[in-house]
């Protein structure tokens, strides 16, 4: 087995390493619901989870998903956009994930975009604890193009080094644009 995980194991490592029971957490991009119910499971019977899509197919699947392994009752389903998260969230929250792009089996036109995406990474930056986290899984190229990615790529050089710290992973020598993480701690 491959000790180097993906992208997105990877970001599940590190939301796993400091997310405790009874904590609230955001799953940004809910899509058919695999983070949702990752998070639930962390957070315990006393935790919250708040879950962002703006497709109502998607918070379908992800309902479904959770019914069937009696996670529902500590997940609140938002069909909204994330960029407005503020809206349904005050209280300081530990982890936010994002997964970028479409979703998977539905339609491809319909993904994430940067100025949104850049707009909700801030909302996330200001409701997280110290020590608290911002995972960013990006898929790009392909149906999903390269603006969005590079948006936010640009927009993470800019982030303040002493409130934050900020890691990319980069895979280096794949083929076919392998999803990139993210992950925004804030440091005091
Ligand atoms: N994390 C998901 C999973 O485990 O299956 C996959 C997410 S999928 C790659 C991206 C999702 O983001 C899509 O379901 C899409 O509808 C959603 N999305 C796009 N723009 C959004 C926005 N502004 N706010 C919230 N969700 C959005």
């Amino acid at each position: 087995m491959c000790v180097i995980k993906n992208s997105l194991t990877q970001s599940h490592q590190i939301v796993e390493s400091i997310v405790e029971k009874g904590d609230l957490v955001v799953d940004a991009t809910a899509g058919n619901g695999n983070d949702t119910v990752f998070l639930a499971g962390l957070v315990g019977e006393q935790g919250r989870v708040f879950s962002f899509d703006i497709q109502e197919n998607a918070l379908n699947s992800t309902e479904k998903k959770l019914i069937d392994r009696q996670l529902r009752d500590r997940v609140q389903l938002i069909n909204d956009g994330h960029q407005y998260m503020k809206n349904y969230i005050s209280e300081p929250v530990k982890a936010v994930m994002f997964n970028l792009g479409y979703l998977p089996g539905g339609d491809h036109s319909i993904g994430t975009k940067g100025n949104t995406t850049i707009e909700a990474i801030k909302n996330s930056m200001e409701l997280i604890t110290v020590h608290g986290i911002v995972s960013i899984v990006v898929y790009y190229g392909g149906d999903s193009g390269f603006d969005e990615k590079n948006q936010v790529m640009e927009f993470i050089r800019t982030i303040d080094c002493k409130q934050f710290t900020v890691m990319r992973t980069d895979f280096v020598n794949q083929i076919n644009c392998p999803p990139i993480l993210i992950c925004i701690e804030k440091n005091k």
